[in-house]
């Protein structure tokens, strides 16, 4: 009943927070085969749970659109590996959210199947490219659901709507069965109202997965790590997150950082010069990717077929009607960053970028055990806004992107909220571990809490 509840309320958004609702039989099923189990003595940390995941996780028999024209009518016929690990740790997945298309963008707007809106404020964008299973756990629908982080798309919409996000270290949950947007910063991630609920669902999705070669080996214990003292803990803020800021996103920033000083750390300024180039440098590593990665739907193998005829014709007629502009901005910039003539001056420099922002971090992880930034510079912004000006949009994402380069796990905490046109909107700050230490971040929140 608590997994139908949670149907009947996702049939009811009126956020455009989902895509599809699975049907009732659907859930039965799954809530069946739980009550199955739970008498069998099993122990599921989420048992009967209501979960909502992104469009760009395959479940099997459930349409998988990626918010794409291109994928209308497709239907998954597997499971991704964490959408099958929180299933067999009892959750019952109720939806599959909305998101930019094949997860680019910042606002959620981009989707072929219409915008979500912010809870707090509907004039607005939840943020993106997670926007749909941000909003989702915002209104209260559900109290969990997953997405996925490229350069920023579970925390920045985490922060815009007031709820936990968290990006794991590169590797430490398969990208199995998640559909590809750049393959070597996509990693999936959950979003939570409190540092329990979030250490139940890492524990539940993190892991070695022989299907995904990209995986790592050990898994931190992420329960254990809540409630440890955090007293001496050297806490980094970014310098070159300082300027740039709404009013409202500086006093979070130390409204937080004085927090984390009454429970015993210090904290210090930490300057990475190399973050200036990130947002560049993401962007010529992540459309490079994308457009090898889109080459597949062809309209033959993948993707809506158009047929014209011969075969190149039905192809680029494909391609034309079912990807949308951004998406089609991205290929051409990607196809064009990896041509021979142009590719020791795009793709490669930003390949040697990307090494020197990890190296950054590296250094200040020397002097620091965690670092913080805000997760954003403003606080979610209007619907329409910066949806036909891409360079905007692409610089939205200045917080978030150097991190994924740099393959570290992050989190985004809600740290207060700015009031704007009379309406309080959430802000988020990111807390930032090195590569590997993703349960650090939940020992320190769960300290917050
Ligand atoms: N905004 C970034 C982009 O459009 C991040 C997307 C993501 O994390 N999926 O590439």
């Amino acid at each position: 009943r608590f997994a139908q509840d949670a149907r009947a309320r996702a049939e009811a958004d009126s956020f455009g927070s989902l895509i599809s609702v699975l049907s009732a039989e659907q859930v039965d099923a799954q809530a069946t085969d739980i009550s199955r189990r739970l008498a069998a003595g099993e122990t599921l940390p989420l048992a009967g749970v209501p979960i909502v995941i992104k469009d760009n996780l395959n479940l099997i028999g459930t349409a998988t659109t990626c918010g794409s024209r291109m994928l209308a009518g497709y239907v998954s016929p597997y499971t991704a590996t964490a959408v099958q690990k929180v299933q067999r740790a009892g959750a019952v997945i109720v939806g599959k959210a909305n998101m930019d298309e094949f997860a680019m963008g910042s606002s959620t707007e981009t989707g072929a199947f219409g915008a979500t809106q912010n809870p707090w404020d509907t004039s607005r964008v939840p943020g993106g490219t997670s926007g749909g299973s941000a909003a989702a756990v915002a209104s209260g629908m559900v109290a969990l659901s997953l997405g996925s982080d490229t350069g920023g798309s579970v925390r920045q919409p985490a922060g815009f709507t007031g709820v936990y996000g968290f990006k794991p270290t590169y590797g430490r949950v398969s990208r199995y069965g998640l559909v590809a947007h750049a393959s070597s910063l996509d990693q999936i991630g959950p979003f939570a109202t409190s540092a329990q609920d979030l250490a139940l669902m890492l524990d539940a999705i993190s892991g070695h997965d022989p299907r995904d070669a990209t995986s790592l080996e050990a898994a931190p214990n992420f329960a254990a790590s809540l409630g440890a003292e955090i007293k001496g803990l050297r806490v980094g803020v970014i310098s070159e997150s300082l300027g740039g800021n709404t009013a409202g996103v500086e006093a979070a920033l130390k409204h937080m950082l004085d927090a984390l000083k009454d429970l015993g750390a210090t904290v210090s300024d930490i300057s990475l010069p190399t973050l200036q180039h990130a947002v560049a440098a993401y962007y010529l590593i992540s459309t490079p990717e994308a457009s090898s990665n889109l080459a597949r739907y062809d309209g033959m193998v993948y993707g809506t077929r158009v047929d014209a005829g011969d075969v190149n014709t039905s192809m680029s007629r494909a391609r034309g009607q079912g990807f949308g502009r951004e998406v089609k901005r991205r290929i051409l910039i990607g196809t064009y960053a990896l041509s021979s003539g142009y590719y020791d001056a795009y793709y490669s420099k930003a390949m040697k970028v990307r090494r020197l922002i990890a190296d950054d971090f590296n250094r200040a992880f020397g002097q620091f055990d965690i670092l913080i930034t805000p997760t954003s510079p403003f606080p979610a912004f209007k619907r329409g806004e910066k949806v036909s000006d891409p360079v905007a949009m692409y610089a939205a994402d200045v917080d978030t992107v150097a991190i994924s380069l740099a393959g570290l796990p992050a989190l985004s905490v809600p740290a207060g909220f700015e009031t704007v046109d009379g309406k309080r909107l959430p802000l988020g700050i990111q807390l930032i571990a090195p590569a590997l230490s993703d349960e650090k971040l939940l020992t320190v929140v769960s300290a917050l809490e």
